[in-house]
């Protein structure tokens, strides 16, 4: 090998690098410890799940590292951060402005780094294409189905231009039905786009379907339990679900979790 190789060459740096972050809040003068020590490395244009028992910190690490909450101890660094625009985030509910319209909500994030009118609202209706909503444009959230809010909520943070996506259960509120339907159209996007995305799932079967890797966190405070790399190809096939080492992994992650969801559920 060459020493003239160019740094591209070598194995690319982390897009996300999070570094023994841990975080405690304080309830009624009482601390609670959200995280400990978690850690974590997200190769740039990868897929990473995060499953983990109900309160165990999974949220408060996406607002962490997207910078909505304060660690308390740690670092967090993205060295993809030459690139001038933040982390682009998709949640559950409410992640869409009601009083905007669906093309307003999609352009947000582009006004927010400045991006001229005029190419703003190209990317915006080029994105409201892609999620097929491009007869909604002057629609309101509230005139949408749910389905439908989220694929604005998607739309709006790829169009960002953000380099890494944090999404925080964004089919979680779906029926079974739907949620499989934008399985299918998240990962397609991805698979064109090819985001650094990390995303919190409390569904074993998401997050094996969609993933890279799937992240295993314990019961609170939180920490890495298994780290699980995903063997299925890409562009994914929904044939995969059908698998024997699909229920293999389903198995084993559910295995690592159980415990821990039977001690969170029981001391919610
Ligand atoms: P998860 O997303 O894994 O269900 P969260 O990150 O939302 O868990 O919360 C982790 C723990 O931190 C929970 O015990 C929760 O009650 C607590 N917590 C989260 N946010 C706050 C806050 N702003 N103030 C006090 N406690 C909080
Ligand atoms: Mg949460």
């Amino acid at each position: 090998m060459s020493s003239a190789a160019p740094p591209s060459a070598t194995a690319s740096p982390a897009a996300v690098v999070a570094e023994k972050v841990s975080k405690v809040f304080f309830s009624g003068g009482q601390p609670v410890w959200a995280l400990e020590e978690f850690s974590l490395e997200l190769e740039p244009g990868s897929f990473t799940c995060i499953v983990g028992p109900s309160g165990c910190g999974k949220s408060t690490f996406l607002r962490i590292l997207g910078g909505l909450e304060e660690r308390t101890v740690g670092e967090v660094t993205m060295p993809d951060a030459d690139h001038p625009i933040p982390a682009a985030f998709v949640f559950q509910e409410h992640g869409v402005f009601p009083w905007m319209t669906v093309l307003d909500n999609v352009s947000f994030g582009l006004r927010m780094t400045g991006v001229p009118a005029r190419e703003r609202e190209a990317t915006a209706r080029d994105w409201l294409r892609r999620v097929r909503l491009e007869g909604f444009a002057d629609s309101y959230p509230h005139q949408l189905s749910g389905g439908m809010r989220q694929r604005v909520a998607i739309a709006r943070a790829f169009a960002t231009g953000s380099p890494v996506l944090l999404m925080d259960e964004p089919l979680g509120a779906l029926d079974a039905q739907t949620r499989m339907l934008m399985q299918e159209e998240l990962i397609a996007l991805w698979e064109q786009e090819r985001k650094t995305v990390l995303m919190v799932t409390h569904d074993i079967d998401e997050a094996i379907i969609l993933s890279d890797r799937v992240i295993v966190m314990s019961g609170r405070p939180g920490t890495l339990r298994a780290d699980l790399t995903v063997p299925f190809a890409r562009p994914r096939s929904f044939d995969n679900e059908r698998s024997a080492e699909f229920g293999e992994l389903r198995a084993r992650i559910w295995d690592l979790l159980r415990e821990d969801v039977r001690t969170a559920e029981e001391t919610a």
